[in-house]
Order: structure tokens, then C-alpha cells, then sequence
């Protein structure tokens, strides 16, 4: 396989707060392919948009990364740490919206309503390249079209509020991509969506990944999203990755009892009419309050009496590129007996 565009290695993010240190992420390591959809999943809470924040270096203060590397395989073939960089440095705001482009959850808060929308993709286009006024305005246009913004040489003049929320994500798409990135960081990208628009924002992000070889990382708390889109997958539960894996083996041999307990909560069209949603028994712990081993134990349906409770479960190899951290398994990757 191709060497990664993105590497994270054994990533801690840490906030330290008046009553102690919140680890928001605590160990997450992954690779991102040329062409290929990471997808991070988890509840809220889990670390995942932690993730996202760190590796696009916009964690909100106190936050800082105490640990690990964030690789960036550059168009030249030489590798950046993006971990050591100055967040608010020159080279890290070329990389943010250049070589990393990122829409969030709600184009809202993220769009100026004080500017059309061809000033904030003029902007854009012009803060990582050197075309005039003139040719930017004309690639805005070029842009809106591609995201399929209809009658898009009028619609450069419109301001955000004027636009639907499913339009407003297409113009985040189109802010996103000015600057041509080789990576997507998508965060929620849909969710404040209905779901006819979501279906359509998906297959724009799809169809875009394809036409341009993007690298892309999805972040969703909706196993339905992770299997439309994702080729891997990350499940994180409390700032720990517990699962990776090709999607095929997360959904068709799923290890993690976390894991397990995401999937059953998907909505099927084969259930009975009116049964019960499965939901995940429990919530999050707070930040202050991790359980001691295992931090999903207090939840877990399959715990052990002792290990789970007493020690952290490493990560152990149980497939090919299929990897999950439970004491249900082996060093060896086999299941413990019962
Ligand atoms: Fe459940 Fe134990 Fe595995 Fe944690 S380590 S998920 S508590 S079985």
C-alpha cells in the first residue's frame, strides 16, 4: 500500500481546567489514503472532533497536544509534523484551509453573515494563490458551480442567510476546496441536515473525493453515515480509539462490545414496526469521573470480573489491518475462552 498522506501517532490532547485534566483525546493512531474515507465514530464526547481540532490545530484554549505526532505527507514527498508547528504560525495557516480543507457541522457559524458569499470564496481563493480580484471571482463562480449550487454567477452575490442550510453546506464545500486540499476533514458535516439533503451533501462529497483523489476524514456519530461513505473506520469511546478497521470487518465482524452496541443502534427497515430502537445502556462518564481499567466497562454488557475493571485493555491485532482494544481477546488476537 501507498505510503499515508496522514499519520496520527499515539495523539494526547489534554485540557487543563481548575478541578484537573480533561483528555479530551488519549492515544489515537491512524493512517489517511490518497482517494480513500476515514471515518471517526463515536457519541458525543468521544474525543472525535478533539481529533479533528487537533490535527487541523484549532483547539480552543486551554487545550494543547501533550503527545504524539500528526504527519503530513506533502505534495513534495517530504513529511511535516504538524503537532510541532506554531498553531496561529504562518506554515500551519498555509496547511489549514490549503493542504487540509475542513467543513464543519453548521455552515451558519462558520459563514460570515456580513459578507457574500463570493467575498468569504474570493478571500479564500486568493489567500492561497496568486490570482487577481478578478480571476478568483470568476473561479468562485466556477466553484459554486461544481458544488452544484444552481445559477451560481447570481448566487455569488447572495449572503448566507439567503440560502437553504443544504445550499449553505454546499458553499462550505466550495470554501473548502478553494484552495485545491489533498485532505477533507469533514466534521458532522450533515447532521444539522434533513435527510434528503443529507443523501445529496454525501454524494457531492463522494463525487468530489473521486473527481479530485481526496483523502478524507468523516467524522459522524451515525454508523449509517460510516457505512455509505467510509472505506476504514476509527470507533473512539472517551478520547480512546477501541476499534479500527476496514469498514467490511467493523460492520460484518464487529469485535468491540462498543462497537457491537454503535451498530445495533442503526435504525433497520427490517425491524418490526414499533419495536424499540436499541440504545447504549448508560452515558458518557464525565471527565472527572473515568472508570478505572477499561473505560467502557461500567456500560459494557460482556465485561470481565477484574481485568475490565482493573487495567486499560492494549490494543491487540485481530485481522488484517483490523485491530480492537478488549480483554475479551488475546495478545494473540484470539478470544478468551468463557
Ligand atoms: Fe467490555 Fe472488558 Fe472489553 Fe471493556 S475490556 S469492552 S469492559 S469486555
Amino acid at each position: 500500500m501507498a505510503e499515508p498522506i496522514l499519520q496520527v501517532r499515539d495523539l494526547h490532547t489534554h485540557f487543563p481546567v481548575d478541578d484537573g485534566v480533561v483528555r479530551a483525546v488519549d492515544g489515537a493512531s491512524f493512517e489517511l489514503h490518497v482517494g480513500k474515507t476515514l471515518g471517526i465514530v463515536g457519541e458525543s464526547g468521544c474525543g472525535k472532533s478533539m481529533t479533528a481540532r487537533s490535527i487541523l490545530r484549532i483547539l480552543d484554549r486551554p487545550g494543547r497536544i501533550v503527545g504524539g505526532e500528526i504527519l503530513l505527507r506533502r505534495q513534495d514527498g517530504s513529511v511535516v509534523d504538524l503537532a510541532k508547528l506554531p498553531a496561529d504560525g504562518q506554515a500551519m495557516r498555509a496547511i489549514r484551509g490549503g493542504e487540509i480543507g475542513l467543513v464543519f457541522q453548521e455552515p451558519m457559524s462558520s459563514l460570515s453573515a456580513f459578507h457574500t458569499i463570493g467575498n468569504q470564496l474570493i478571500e479564500g481563493i486568493r489567500l492561497h494563490s496568486d490570482l487577481s480580484r478578478r480571476a478568483a471571482r470568476a473561479r468562485a463562480i466556477e466553484l459554486l458551480a461544481m458544488v452544484g449550487i444552481p445559477r451560481p454567477a447570481q448566487r455569488v452575490d447572495a449572503y448566507s442567510f439567503e440560502l437553504s442550510g443544504g445550499l449553505r453546506q454546499r458553499v462550505m464545500i466550495a470554501l473548502a476546496l478553494a484552495a485545491e486540499p489533498r485532505v477533507l476533514i469533514a466534521d458532522e458535516p450533515t447532521t444539522a441536515l434533513d435527510v434528503t439533503t443529507q443523501a445529496q451533501i454525501l454524494a457531492l462529497i463522494r463525487r468530489l473525493q473521486q473527481e479530485r483523489e481526496l483523502a478524507v476524514i468523516l467524522i459522524t456519530h451515525d454508523m449509517g453515515v460510516i457505512a455509505e461513505m467510509a472505506d476504514d473506520v476509527v470507533v473512539m469511546y472517551l478520547g480512546k480509539e477501541v476499534e479500527k478497521g476496514p469498514v467490511d470487518a467493523i460492520f460484518h465482524a464487529p469485535r468491540h462490545p462498543y462497537t457491537r452496541a454503535l451498530l445495533r443502534s442503526i435504525p433497520s427497515v427490517l425491524a418490526e414496526p414499533r419495536a424499540r430502537l436499541a440504545t447504549i445502556s448508560g452515558s458518557i462518564p464525565h471527565p472527572f469521573a473515568r472508570p478505572s481499567g477499561c473505560p467502557f466497562h461500567p456500560r459494557c454488557p460482556e465485561r470481565l470480573r477484574g481485568p475490565c475493571e482493573a487495567t486499560f485493555p492494549p490494543e491487540v491485532v485481530i485481522g488484517e489491518h483490523h485491530a480492537t482494544a478488549c480483554h475479551l481477546y488475546t495478545t494473540e488476537g484470539a478470544e478468551v475462552p468463557a
